[in-house]
């Protein structure tokens, strides 16, 4: 499966190169929700671009990773801060968030002790995700990993860190920084905030 990481693939039925960050569906056609809006659209004039453009920021970061993946010159590139609508359907970035999100809280509430009944709905729910989740490369990766990492769904400490592991797999392709995958982390950043109060 095409990845961000390598644009141009075999399923591509042209022959001339895609977009860097375009993904094929297994249609082989440009697929929307595999690809960040930011590579979705061709590039502005950015004198009468509408998006704002920042040296730092926080929605910044995959933009100046995808700069690195892609060989530019990350002090001179311009990064693009995507100022859609909330409204708008979401892109890769915006369903990977919410997902990871909907996932590592629900891990981060499941009982220590789940019941067969529960351990059955967690693993129907994870092994759903490889034939359900709309980008279709995510769940591909996603399936691979799962035939040599099957889901810990036995405590709340085993699937908390089993989903951290996953996370960090994509993390690691698409060149970001992994996560520290210690219960006490994934409590902080997902259940309980940082001790300084700063989230309460
Ligand atoms: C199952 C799945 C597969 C995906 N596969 C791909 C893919 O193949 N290609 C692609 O381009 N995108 C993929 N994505 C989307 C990608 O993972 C990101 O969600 C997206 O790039 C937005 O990244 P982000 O930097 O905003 O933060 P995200 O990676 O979405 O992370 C959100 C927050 O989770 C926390 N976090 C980060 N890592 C961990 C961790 N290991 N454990 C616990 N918490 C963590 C951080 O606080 C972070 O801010 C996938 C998403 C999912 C759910």
């Amino acid at each position: 499966m095409p990845d961000v990481s390598s644009p141009t693939t075999s399923s591509n039925p042209s022959t001339a190169p895609l977009p860097p960050g375009m993904i094929l569906g297994p249609d082989g056609k440009p697929c929307k929700i595999c690809t960040a809006f930011r590579h979705w659209k061709p590039p502005k004039d950015s004198s009468k671009s509408r998006k704002q453009t920042q040296s730092a920021s926080v929605g910044a970061t995959s933009a100046v990773m995808s700069a690195l993946a892609f060989g530019q010159n990350v002090a001179q590139t311009p990064v693009e801060v995507d100022t859609r609508p909330d409204n708008c359907p979401p892109d890769v970035e915006v369903l990977g968030r919410a997902t990871w999100t909907f996932l590592h809280t629900t891990a981060a509430y499941y009982p220590e002790k789940p019941t067969p009944t529960q351990r059955a709905n967690m693993l129907m729910l994870l092994k759903s995700l490889p034939v359900l989740y709309p980008c279709s490369h995510c769940a591909s990766h996603l399936g691979e990993n799962m035939k040599t990492s099957p889901p810990d769904v036995s405590s709340r400490y085993g699937l908390s860190r089993w989903l951290c592991l996953q996370h960090n797999e994509v993390n690691e392709r698409l060149g970001k920084k992994k996560f520290d995958c210690a219960i006490e982390k994934l409590d902080e950043r997902w259940k309980d905030g940082p001790s300084d109060g700063s989230c309460d």
